[in-house]
């Protein structure tokens, strides 16, 4: 496995490549299994697949976790290479944001709902870094985790917006036994918060199964998550009903319906999402 740490390393060998068919897994690394399973599905489709781990200080916004983002370089790199991973990218935010930088992605809606009016500015740190990697790796296919399924959706809408010939896959979610959605920040939570973060899991299946029962009102259901997440302990910032083709939010909910929470444990704030029908995301 080749590992750049330059843009211009990284360039030379890209530049190189006659091969069409590149996977792309951009990460912000301390790797799971969550990760490794959009590695996978990228060495089994493409000829070649390139990882790149940046932890992008233009997505976290004021206040958040950015510098205790859990990070371990070479424990990443050590499992890449054994999943046969043909390169990875780890470049500097100097290189990235270089003196001057001045561009950016900006999708207002992205900020007007589920996780945009709670982390201001997430959502245009993560488009225009995508969009840089896009432009750097030119990419076939790129892979994505519906674990954020806000992201897999806003990136899809760059795509289109941007005439961007990349196709996007979109990987379900893997969970631990207990149901939470693996994360690299269920890191930073105690043996104790541990057991207690999968209540997130939980209680979106219980509404699901409702749904599925025959239960409507967006309202009363939302309404019953959230009180049951505030009483396990949770400090609550969305629990939402939404529908898959547009995310608008959803009166009546139904066999086509997505459940997204957002939830504090101290001072480690989760998020997942379930579709009612059926399968995880
Ligand atoms: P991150 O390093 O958190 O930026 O995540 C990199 C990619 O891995 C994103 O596309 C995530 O959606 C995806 N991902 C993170 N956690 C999971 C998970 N539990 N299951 C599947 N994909 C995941």
């Amino acid at each position: 496995m080749k590992i750049f740490k330059t843009l211009k390393d990284f360039l030379t060998w890209r530049d190189a490549l006659t091969e069409m068919q590149i996977g792309f897994v951009p990460t912000m690394g301390y790797l799971h299994e969550g990760h490794f399973s959009l590695v996978k599905e990228s060495r089994k489709n493409n000829r070649l697949t390139i990882v790149s781990i940046f932890v992008n200080p233009a997505q976290f916004a004021a206040g958040e976790d950015l510098s205790r983002y859990p990070r371990d370089f070479e424990r990443d790199a050590e499992q890449l290479k054994k999943l046969g991973v043909d390169a990875l990218f780890f470049p500097t935010e100097a290189e990235m944001y270089p003196v001057g930088y001045g561009t950016w992605v900006n999708d207002p809606e992205a900020d007007t709902m589920l996780c945009g009016p709670f982390r201001p500015g997430h959502f245009r740190g993560v488009l225009t870094v995508v969009l840089k990697f896009f432009s750097l790796v030119r990419p076939a296919s790129a892979y994505f985790g519906k674990k954020d399924y806000q992201q897999f959706f806003l990136i899809q809408k760059m795509i289109r917006d941007f005439h961007l010939n990349i196709q996007v896959v979109g990987m379900p979610t893997l969970r631990e036994a207990s149901g939470l959605a693996m994360s690299s920040r269920n890191s930073y939570l105690s043996a104790e918060f541990l057991v207690q973060a999968a209540y997130i899991h939980q209680t979106l299946r219980t509404l699901a199964e409702r749904i599925r029962r025959g239960e409507k009102d967006g309202e009363v259901l939302e309404n019953a998550g959230r009180e049951a997440l505030t009483k396990k302990g949770f400090r609550v910032d969305y629990l939402e009903i939404r529908n898959r083709q547009d995310l608008a939010r959803e009166k009546m909910a139904g066999l086509d319906s997505i459940l997204f929470a957002a939830a504090h444990l101290g001072s480690t704030r989760l998020i997942d999402n379930l579709e009612v029908s059926g399968g995880s995301l």
